[in-house]
């Protein structure tokens, strides 16, 4: 049977990775800025993970949600204490895309409404009630079309208020930092203002935290840059499971979600559990925060000074380049010639880190000085 052609690939076989390295078949080695699409979050094969899960496997990997299993309760205790939301409900599912069904499915079952307000450049997953609210038409399905949207530019609060003004909104989604579309951080006094105009026209605010969550941004959720922000409902998936397939709804306490509105036969199962906690626990253990902060304000200062940049954007290791070029052969020389994976945008121009979280700044300095060759031999 012939693959479906999901995306163009990177011409390159990994068969063994560590931290943030990758080696090829013939034994190349290869930087990891990429991390499988902000996916490796604690760094590939890490030895606790690894070890956690293949204990778990040992004893029981899985059974549906028709029993009891107390890990799911340890999970969501320690990520309600390290993210900072202990008062949240969590519903565990497996992928970014279905942690956001949930959010909206939720969102409109609370207020029995049936619109949301999107935002130019939004990526929400590719099924089908968030293909709708991801801004791209060209992955949007007639079957899909029909869901009531409004696009919404970053800061255009009028725009939203006549939305909000209709009465049929039922919430506002939005990325705790733009990813797919370049790494675009929203004004935190305009998130703000989102859930002021959502709670007084009784819609929620989701925060979309799959790509930015997870310590990426050097807080546990890139909205928590933001003072006193308490969205209605946060999505996450990627590098909570470092790998493992694993997504979840963080739901407000004041959103009553009720037995059998959601629902999914692997969500919450032993073996993805015991990943996300292994997670969760590296995260603390060696203050990936602290590192992603730091290490984040150190590359974007330094790549101030890299010749055929145009913009830098960004925070903690997620960042987005724009050249004054085509950034597709500067990626492909990069992995080439300098064997350094980075990720492409929705602009073509443009250049995104997502590494582990645990990276190191010797690292960091071998691709400062790998783009600045690149950019100093290929044509602007
Ligand atoms: N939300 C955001 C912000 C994303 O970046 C992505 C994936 N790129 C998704 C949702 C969808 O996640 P998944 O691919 O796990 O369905």
């Amino acid at each position: 049977m012939k693959l479906f052609d999901v995306y163009p690939l990177i011409d390159v076989t990994p068969v063994k990775a560590s931290g943030a390295t990758l080696w090829d078949e013939a034994g190349n080695k290869y930087l990891d800025l990429y991390g499988g699409h902000a996916v490796i979050s604690i760094g590939h094969t890490h030895p606790h993970y690894v070890k956690r899960i293949t204990e778990q496997l040992d004893m029981i990997a899985f059974y549906s949600n028709s029993v009891k299993i107390p890990i799911q309760k340890d999970y969501a205790r320690e990520l309600g204490r390290i993210s900072g939301y202990p008062d949240y409900e969590l519903f565990l599912c497996n992928s970014g895309a279905e942690a956001n069904e949930n959010a909206l499915k939720l969102a409109s079952f609370e207020t029995e409404k049936d619109t949301f307000i999107a935002f130019k450049g939004a990526f929400h997953g590719r099924t089908s009630g968030v293909v709708a609210i991801t801004d791209n038409p060209k992955i949007v399905a007639p079957f899909n079309s029909h869901h009531k949207v409004h696009f919404v530019t970053f800061g255009d609060l009028e725009a939203v208020e006549k939305a909000l003004k209709s009465n049929t909104v039922a919430g506002i989604i939005i990325e705790g930092i733009q990813g797919v579309n370049g790494i675009r951080v929203p004004d935190g006094s305009f998130v703000t203002a989102l859930a002021r105009l959502a709670k007084q026209h009784h819609a929620k605010l989701i925060l979309d935290e799959v790509q930015s969550g997870f310590g990426r941004t050097g807080r546990f959720f890139a909205h928590q840059w933001v003072d006193g922000l308490r969205p209605d409902v946060i999505t996450v998936a990627k590098g909570m499971g470092n790998g493992f397939p694993i997504g979840g709804v963080l739901i407000h306490p004041d959103i009553k979600s009720s037995y059998g509105l959601l629902g999914t036969t692997f969500g919450g199962n032993h073996l993805a559990c015991a990943a996300g906690l292994a997670v969760l626990e590296v995260i603390e253990s060696e203050q990936l925060m602290a590192n992603a902060d730091q290490l984040g304000n150190w590359l974007m200062e330094a790549l101030k000074s890299v010749e055929g940049i145009t913009e830098i954007r960004g925070k903690g290791l997620m960042i987005g380049i724009d050249l004054d070029r085509d950034a597709g052969p500067v990626r492909s020389e990069l992995v080439h010639k300098h064997r350094i994976f980075t990720g492409s945008s929705a602009g073509k121009n443009t250049i995104r880190l997502l590494p582990p979280l645990s990276i190191d700044q010797q690292s960091l300095h071998l691709f400062l000085e790998s783009l600045q060759s690149v950019l100093t031999l290929t044509e602007a």
